[in-house]
């Protein structure tokens, strides 16, 4: 998938996207710890968000930077809710990227879902236009912990919304979950993932709650009403997520990504493999190496930006060669693909055997691997490596 390869047509070659990723940033309310890219309102702006990103594309085709594959292999719209902009919304953005660009049958085409905005009529109109994976935010099916975290949907929410997947045929659903939440909201980490396991979804998602200083929840830890994120509590709940779901017959591929085999995501798979992507909408990242650039935070300053013609673009970096290899270790390690073993006796063979001896990692094949003990320490040991390499 996404091979990374340049248009010869024009005197500068672009890079050719093959996986595009496109952001929808309405949601109808913040969630308390949300630090996303996100414009409230209780409806999303359809015609906006469309004109938007007609105006970005004809953009790029002035810059040269990246030219749209005839076929994409990967799409991939999330927010923000995108289920917020209604049954259109997929119709309309595959008339701003280009139906016939659309038409490959091993497309994958991923759209986010909240329980509460993903109707059947929404459902139905996604999956004829050629939605055919959906990525569902359930996070608990604790109804205080959903009430903690101002999420809008009930207990049962996630549940009908899987059943309008299934019923109009999208079988492939993800269904993200959260842990790590405060232990006084009683929320019990174990019932929620023997619920989700009981969904029999093929993909599965878990993300640790993190406090970012500008959120509401932020400022509730800053100022002694919630408290930091216990440590402790967000080892022992994502081991035990690891140790449950692999027991089900779920492969941990990444360190957040659980799938039955053959339902790995090819989109975020394109990203861990290196491969260029173009992101499209406030805030959205594209990367056609060595060029890495990230759009207006915004909605608000991205439309103005589009509106008047000019690059949405904030800012870039240019990735040298040690900034690639440290990348590039960072990447493989956070996949069950691991990192090639080390020639034996060099530094890294010993660092290798050093974490294997520590529970940290295993060989699989002729690959070095991260155990989910290891994936809790990613950054860390990504950077141990790179740093042995150098002597
Ligand atoms: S639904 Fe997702 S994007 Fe929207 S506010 Fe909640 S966490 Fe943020």
């Amino acid at each position: 998938m996404g091979k990374p390869s340049v248009s010869v047509c024009s005197a500068v070659s672009a890079t050719e996207a093959f996986s595009v990723y496109v952001h929808a940033p309405f949601c109808a309310r913040r969630c308390v710890y949300c630090d996303f890219a996100v414009t409230v309102q209780s409806e999303g702006d359809l015609d906006g968000w469309v004109q938007g990103l007609r105006s970005e594309i004809a953009l790029i085709e002035q810059e040269n930077l990246f030219v749209l594959a005839d076929q994409l292999e990967t799409l991939y719209v999330g927010g923000g809710t995108p289920s917020l902009l209604g049954p259109k919304a997929m119709s309309k953005l595959a008339g701003v990227i280009g139906s016939q660009r659309l038409t490959s049958q091993d497309l994958e085409w991923t759209a986010e879902a909240n329980p509460e905005s993903f109707s059947s009529e929404v459902a139905e109109e996604w999956r004829a236009v050629g939605v055919n994976r959906i990525s569902l935010g359930a996070q608990t099916f604790d109804a205080a912990a959903l009430r903690w975290m101002g999420r809008l949907h009930g207990v049962e929410g996630p549940i009908k919304a899987i059943e309008g997947a299934r019923g109009c045929g999208i079988e492939n659903v993800s269904i993200d979950l959260i842990f790590g939440l405060p232990i006084h909201i009683g929320r019990s980490w174990e019932d929620d993932l023997r619920r989700v396991i009981d969904l029999d979804v093929p993909h599965i998602s878990i993300y640790g709650l993190t406090v970012e200083p500008g959120t509401h929840l932020g400022q509730e830890v800053r100022q002694g009403r919630e408290p930091a994120v216990d440590e402790d509590q967000y080892r022992k709940e994502f081991l035990m997520a690891a140790e449950a779901l692999t027991a089900s017959g779920y492969r941990h591929y990444e360190v957040s990504n659980f799938a039955r085999p053959g339902f790995e995501s090819r989109h975020n798979t394109a990203y861990w493999s290196g491969n260029p992507y173009l992101g499209l909408g406030n805030s959205a990242h594209s990367f056609a190496p060595p060029v890495r650039r990230w759009n207006l935070h915004s909605w608000e300053h991205y439309r103005a930006a589009v509106g008047a013609s000019k690059s949405p673009e904030a800012d870039r970096e240019i990735l040298d060669e040690s900034a690639s290899r440290l990348e590039r270790v960072w990447l493989d390690l956070r996949t069950i693909d691991g990192i090639p073993r080390p020639v034996e006796g060099t530094p890294q063979d010993r660092l290798a055997r050093d974490w294997i001896e520590r529970g940290l990692a295993a060989w699989i094949g002729d690959r070095c691997v991260l155990t989910p003990e290891g994936w809790l320490m990613l950054d860390q040991l990504a950077v141990e490596y790179e740093t042995s390499a150098l002597g």
